[in-house]
Parts: C-alpha cells; structure tokens; sequence
C-alpha cells in the first residue's frame, strides 16, 4: 500500500512528477527491490533542454522551446511520443518518460521509456509553421535520438503528417532513409496498418475486460468519454458500433452529454483535426460538470489532473478506464478504490498506442509489413494478456490496478538495471 501521508503530499500541488515517483518507489518496495532502486529511476537519465528559432509565416522569428527525456534505457533503446502544447514544461514530460518506462514493460516491449515536448499551440499555426517548428524540433535533438537510440511517436497534438515531417528531417541529417527513427508515420512512409486507432482499440479491450469482471454487458452500457482526440473519437466510434450508449463526450471548450445516448457518427463527422466539436452547439456543459454526470463507464481521454480529491466522491461510473496519461490524481485513485470503483490505469488503459508503435519499428527493421488483421489480433492478444497480469497482481497482492501495474511494469527494468550490474 501507499502511505497516505505520501499521497497527499504528491497530490497537493497535482505535481504528476511526484506522483509518479511516489508510485514507483511504492512498486519497487513492493517487490523488495533497495532504495538505491528508486534514487536511480525516479527522474530520467537524461534529459534534454532545446531552444530553438523558427521563422513565422509573417516574417517575424519566433524562439521555441523543447524537452526530450530518457527515462532508462537499461531494457533497450527509449521510446515515448512528443507533445506539442502551450502547457508543456520539464516537470510533466519527466513524468510521461517514467510512464512510458512502465507501459512498455507491462507488455514486454524491449524499450524504457521517453518523451518529448515542444511548448507551442498548434492550433494558432499555419501548416507550414507546424512543419518548421517540427523539422527545427528534430534538428535540435538529432544528436541524441535515432531508431536504435530513442524513437519518438505521437502525443498530443502531433500526428502522422508530422511524424513525416520528422523521419524526413533526420533522414535528411543522417543521409540515409531512417523510417524506423520514429513511429506513427502515415502507411506509405513506413507506418504500420492499425496505428492510428491503436490506442483506442486497447482502451476498448480494457473496457471489455474490466466489464467482464464487474459482470457487466458492453451493448447498452452507458459510457461518458472526456475529450475527442486521438484516442476519445475512435473510441466513441468503437463503442457505438459496438451498441454500447455514448451518453457524454467533451473537447476542450466545453462538453455534451444526452442520457439517451449522443449521435456519434454525426458528430466525428463536424469535428476539426483538433477534436473539437461542442463549439458548434448551444447547450453545452463544462468538461468538470461531465464528469459528475450518470454512467456505467467513465473514459478520461484528455489530460492530466482531472478526476482529483474535489469530485473523486461524486464520480457515478462503476468502472473508470484512463485513456488519458495521468488524468486521476493519487488521492482520488484513492477515493475511487475505497468506493468499490474498478479504475484501469492509464499506463495499462492506452498502452495499445505504443504496443503498435512496436509492431511498425519491427516492420521497419524487417522491411516487411503485416495487415491490418494481423496488427489487431496481436493488440488485441498483447492487451489481454496485460489485462490479465495486472489484474492478477492486484489481487494477489490486495493493491489497487495503479500499484499493481506498476509493479508489473518497473520490474524488467528493475532486473535489466541489476543484470547489467548498475547497482
Ligand atoms: N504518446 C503515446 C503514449 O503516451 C504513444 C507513444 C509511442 O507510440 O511511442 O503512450
């Protein structure tokens, strides 16, 4: 268990930083590893600071700033997507890097963990700003990244067209075609059938397992989705088909939510490339106010900090699945527990994102490439059988699914930082 007095002091200023290293210090004694285990993986190895100059549409010169993290590469090179967003600072690209290290070792990937961040709104550039801003991004970190170094991804705000921005500017730095230095990539350029809705796709399983658990059927099932991006639309789209009921969704401006169920295809078709589509609508709720509303399943597909000690106790849903990284604080983990709630933890919930970025890096080194069938039965394997291992920890062990996935998770790179005698 966690000690309290240390939840609430990783809670208190909603520091996803701390939280993270309070759970992997718990994890690690959980598993009896010494405390030099956490003085060494509780911040990344290393960690990137990158200024870099970009010319603007208008002529003027704009100065950006960048992170890239490596968290540990004691299993194999680091891997984790790149963010691009007004809100992007060290502390919280740290903190993804030592998720991305637990994600990749739920399922078994030979990778620890990165992150990168450019501090940037997307949504105020032009197309070919986005495109100097992400080439001038790469060229600033191309010393320490590469396909047997550090592979980048999505995250976000970014997608595949940037990712074909980024594998052409390194490719053009290293003067040789480098497909497998990034993933994510459109299909064409060396992206791998089933990485677009990946993340969604192993949402979606962990939804069909934790209902299976708490005897619930999917069809009918009402479902509240917290943000239309990547991962929240596909979702949505998923769950339709599948007869379940989308009684709430939300982007960032504001939410909508109908008890007998919202028209999902209609609304993936107004949306904009930024997921946003309530701005079309009259009688919208706040994104807070979602959250509270009745449901079966609660989705958070957004951001950070957003299910916390304030409404952890009006939360209505029997199961909470987080699409998002980091969207319930330690304290409400805590609260959601105590009441029976059934929570999936992001590092388990959306690792299907980075599970298929593996699949396209393998394809990329093998030159050859799988169908979509293919892609989605190993996913679809891969994630439940990390269901299955998580679940069975938290069990056997009386902790919640968030201290038993990173139990799961820290523990190859734990044995990888002993074998490869570090400590
Ligand atoms: N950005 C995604 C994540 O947070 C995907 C990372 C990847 O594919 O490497 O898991």
């Amino acid at each position: 268990m966690i000690a309290d007095s240390l939840i609430h002091d990783a809670n208190q200023e909603m520091d996803v930083l701390r939280s993270a290293q309070t759970v992997i210090r718990a994890a690690l004694e959980q598993l009896g590893y010494g405390p030099q285990y956490y003085e060494l993986l509780k911040e990344p190895l290393r960690m990137l600071t990158v200024r870099f100059p970009v010319r603007m549409d208008d002529g003027s010169v704009q100065i950006f700033t960048g992170y890239r993290a490596q968290h540990s590469d004691a299993v194999g090179p680091t891997k984790g997507g790149v963010r691009f967003h007004p809100d992007v600072n060290e502390s919280e690209v740290k903190a993804l890097s030592l998720w991305m290290t637990i994600k990749c070792g739920i399922n078994g990937l030979p990778y620890g963990g990165g992150k990168g961040g450019v501090v940037c709104d997307p949504r105020q550039m032009s197309f070919a700003e986005l495109e100097r801003v992400s080439r001038g991004y790469v060229r600033a970190i191309s010393q320490i990244v590469g396909p047997t170094k550090d592979i980048p991804a999505p995250d976000v705000f970014t997608n595949s067209q940037i990712m074909a921005w980024m594998m052409d500017e390194y490719s053009h730095l290293r003067e040789f075609d480098s497909p497998g230095f990034i993933t994510g990539k459109p299909r064409v350029l060396g992206g791998s059938e089933g990485r677009e809705t990946a993340t969604a796709r192993g949402v979606l399983i962990c939804i069909e397992e934790a209902a299976r658990r708490r005897a619930m059927q999917l069809p009918g099932a009402r479902v509240i989705i917290q943000g239309f991006g990547n991962a929240g639309s596909y979702l949505a789209q998923f769950l339709h088909e599948q007869g379940a009921r989308v009684v709430g969704i939300s982007d960032a401006y504001g939410a909508l939510y109908d008890e007998r169920g919202l028209p999902i295809p209609d609304l993936l078709e107004q949306r904009d490339s930024f997921g946003t589509v309530t701005t079309r609508f009259q009688n919208t709720i706040s994104n807070q106010e979602l959250l509270e509303k009745p449901c079966d399943i609660l989705v958070p597909a957004a951001i950070e900090n957003q299910i916390t000690a304030d409404n952890a106790d009006r939360i209505q849903a029997a199961i909470v699945v987080e699409a998002a990284n980091g969207p319930t604080t330690l304290e409400a983990t805590r609260i959601l527990s105590d009441r029976g709630i059934l929570l999936v933890p992001d590092v388990l919930a959306n690792s299907g994102g980075v599970t298929v970025s593996y699949f396209e890096w393998v394809q990329n080194n093998q030159g050859y490439y799988w169908t979509r069938e293919e892609v989605e039965q190993r996913l679809a394997q891969a994630m439940r059988q990390s269901f299955e291992k998580v679940y069975a920890t938290s069990v056997r062990h009386q902790v919640d699914m968030r201290l038993s996935a990173y139990m799961t998770g820290i523990e190859r790179t734990a044995q990888a930082t002993q074998l490869r005698g570090w400590l």
